[in-house]
């Protein structure tokens, strides 16, 4: 033992709950947490509704008082990580100092993909960060033009939190029904229409081909229905890996690859949350899932597997999403489905989807019904366990 301890690059979700699980689980070594923003670690959910809406104050999304990492001997050091060098174990930072350890986790998430036609426009947002948050809250106006471009989760909340404040929004997808590939294009374009009732322009199968103005945008060239004009754009075409820094082929290229421990290829390196490729069992390959249970698990299993404990079988995909008022929540396997039933009436905001494959429920959405989401995931959660076998789980990148 070197006394360099365990190096932990991040500061969000994943680095918190391994961080966490360290210390609850007995290691009593050396503990360093890079955090990337000048923030103690906190949560992002709020981000897109109660911090976005003003219900929540940005001291209420932390995970913990800075006390509680003194109280743990953790130490916080508010940098970026710019290169791994895996042979010497070591990491560099941003002010060239260089943190060796004895092992180190990956947990730096994701970073927004960009439209490079916006970059040179200020009211262009992304959100990704509490800063993000903090800026676009000032654009969110009583009879402000918001245009929110790409219908995934994110912009579908942003659209939803920003007309509760009073904005006039437009969402712009260019897709003819969001997040179809995985929900069905049925589903998709029902979501939808619960932004249409609520006084949102949604636009389907539309894209973005150009913008005008002087530094602002002043208004969208889009490919159907001319040109909107905005006051500002809020663009959520998803998430990239951060994991440039990384630098090194052998831990994948589209994202850090990992078995279900969160180990990778590279002694002594784990990884966790959105940076992640995570092996699945269940689809025989590595799966991105940037979603806020994955990156709990995924935390405390890479904390879990530097203690040299047994991994848990990872449970199937889940995450929730809360618009107009609404809780929408997902388990499952939708994309693997051969069949899809409805539940309720979607008109009234209140329904379940059930996915099934040859009869058997593999995926399951609900809308406003928590109580139809507990009975369906535990469903799917027993006719998952009839089919998994234990196989899997602990092999380290099985298709090599
Ligand atoms: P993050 O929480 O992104 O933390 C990674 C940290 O690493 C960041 O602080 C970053 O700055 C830092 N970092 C990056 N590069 C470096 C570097 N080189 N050096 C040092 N630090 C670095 N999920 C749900 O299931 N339901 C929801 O309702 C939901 N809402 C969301 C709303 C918003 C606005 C966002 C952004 C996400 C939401 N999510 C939701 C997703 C969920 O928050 C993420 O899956 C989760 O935060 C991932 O945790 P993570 O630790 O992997 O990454």
């Amino acid at each position: 033992m070197s006394g360099d301890g365990i190096v932990i690059v991040g500061g969000g979700l994943a680095s918190q709950r391994c961080v966490e699980t360290l210390r609850a689980r007995g290691y009593a070594g050396r503990l360093r947490l890079v955090c990337g923003e000048a923030e103690l670690p906190y949560d992002r959910p709020p981000l897109s509704k109660e911090l976005l809406a003003g219900e929540l104050d940005e001291a209420e999304v932390g995970f913990r008082p800075a006390r509680w990492y003194a109280d743990q001997r953790v130490e916080l050091i508010f940098r970026r990580a710019v290169k791994l060098d895996a042979k010497r174990r070591r990491v560099r930072l941003d002010d060239e100092t260089e943190l060796a350890y004895e092992d180190l986790v990956i947990a730096t998430g994701g970073a927004p993909r960009v439209l490079p036609q916006l970059a040179q426009y200020s009211n262009v947002h992304y959100l990704r960060t509490i800063a993000d948050a903090r800026r676009l809250r000032t654009e969110l106006r009583e009879g402000a033009r918001l245009a929110v471009i790409g219908a995934g989760f994110i912009g579908q909340e942003v659209a939803a939190t920003a007309s509760a404040a009073g904005a006039e929004v437009t969402i712009v997808e260019a897709a003819p029904a969001p997040l179809g590939a995985v929900l069905g294009e049925e589903i998709g374009r029902t979501l939808m229409r619960m932004h249409s009732d609520q006084g949102i322009d949604v636009r389907l199968a539309t894209k973005l081909e150009d913008a005008r103005g002087n530094g602002t945008v002043e208004e969208l060239v889009l490919s159907r229905g001319g040109t909107l004009a905005c006051d500002a754009v809020v663009v959520g075409i998803g998430v990239a890996p951060d994991s440039g820094w990384v630098g090194t082929s052998r831990l994948g290229k589209e994202g850090v690859l990992t078995d279900v421990a969160g180990r990778t290829e590279v002694p002594h390196v784990f990884a966790a949350g959105d940076v992640t490729l995570a092996f699945d069992h269940r689809v025989g390959r590595h799966r991105r899932s940037e979603h806020w249970d994955a990156a709990v698990r995924q935390g405390v299993a890479a904390a879990r597997a530097i203690l040299g404990e047994r991994p848990e079988p990872a449970p199937p995909p889940s995450f929730w999403s809360d618009q107009h008022g609404v809780r929408i929540q997902y388990f499952g396997y939708a994309d693997l489905s051969d069949e899809m039933t409805i539940e309720g009436r979607p008109a009234d905001r209140r329904f379940a989807v059930i996915y099934t494959r040859r009869g058997k429920p593999v995926g399951a959405l609900t809308v406003d019904d928590p109580r139809a989401f507990a009975r369906l995931r535990k469903e799917i959660a027993r006719a998952d366990s009839g089919n998994s076998s234990e196989r899997s789980n602990d092999e380290l990148h099985p298709e090599g």
